[in-house]
């Protein structure tokens, strides 16, 4: 029960690396707040955790929206008390390069994956300055290293990393007990890599697993719990110590 009677709210929670964040923070003693853009989605997650004796709820958030983030976490606040964790999660991938990208595609990546994170970050200070709390934001290991075909995806998670740090350094200098941290997933099989997957030909997708494979020192794709259980680290007191850190999961991909 490392999370007992910590409320979290988990973003894009209703499949992938949120829905595992979700589930392991309710087995950990959390009341999780779970939201997503796509409703039945994130109704199954929170039914799920509550048949499984968890605490959920879950709420239709479009996390670009910015007239929603306040009203989501003070209604969380006057139903529960207070907000502890905030795992900002929800984002999409683009697969093109720097040519073949159009404006309007990197604008919405840089909304989905960028301005929610800034504007989810800023809500939960207001709401956890007095009592403290842990923002966790999920970047990538496309943040660390970049890849030919991930021009809007690469900024949109550099930017998270080092947004995370500047937040991290304001909450400390300001003197809140609010500890900010980036994680830095490497390759998980969840949805979203098995859309990138399925945009590809048979050719083109033996070519890409044996590259990615073949570049994991590990030698295998990790799984969305090893996700999960860092979040659950970062998201616990267990990591009291840490704030503007880079949590990177990644099986050392990024290690060459
Ligand atoms: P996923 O399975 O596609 O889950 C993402 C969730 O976010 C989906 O439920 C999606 O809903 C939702 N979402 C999309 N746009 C949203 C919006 N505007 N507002 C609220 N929710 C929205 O992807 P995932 O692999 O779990 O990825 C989760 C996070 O980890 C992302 O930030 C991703 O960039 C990062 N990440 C993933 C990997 C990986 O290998 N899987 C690696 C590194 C980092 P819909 O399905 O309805 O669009």
């Amino acid at each position: 029960m490392r999370l007992q009677d910590k409320i979290a709210l988990i973003t894009g929670a209703g499949s992938g690396l949120g829905e595992a964040t979700a589930k392991r923070f309710a087995q950990e003693g959390a009341l999780v707040v779970v939201t997503d853009i796509n409703a039945g989605s994130v109704e199954r997650v929170a039914t799920e955790i509550v048949a499984a004796g968890g605490r959920a709820e879950s709420r239709v958030q479009d996390v670009t929206d910015e007239a929603l983030w306040n009203p989501l976490l003070a209604d969380i606040v006057s139903s529960h008390g207070q907000l502890d964790v905030l795992v900002n999660n929800a984002g999409i991938a683009l697969t093109t390069n720097v040519e073949d990208t159009t404006l309007a595609d990197w604008r919405t990546t840089q909304e989905v994956n960028g301005e929610s994170v800034f504007m989810g970050t800023r809500a939960a200070i207001a709401v956890m300055r007095e009592h403290g709390g842990s923002i966790i934001n999920i970047s990538s290991i496309e943040g660390l290293v970049g890849e030919p075909n991930a021009a809007a995806y690469n900024y949109s998670k550099g930017g998270v990393r080092i947004f995370t740090k500047s937040a991290a350094l304001h909450c400390a200098a300001a003197g809140y007990s609010i500890r900010i941290n980036s994680v830095h997933p490497g390759f998980i099989a969840t949805p979203m890599l098995e859309g990138i997957q399925s945009s590809l030909s048979k050719e083109q997708l033996k070519n890409m697993m044996e590259r990615v494979i073949g570049e994991i020192p590990m030698g295998t794709m990790g799984e969305a719990l090893d996700i999960a259980n860092g979040c659950l680290f970062l998201a616990s007191d267990e990591s009291k110590y840490m704030t503007g850190s880079e949590l990177v999961i990644d099986g050392g991909y990024t290690c060459h």
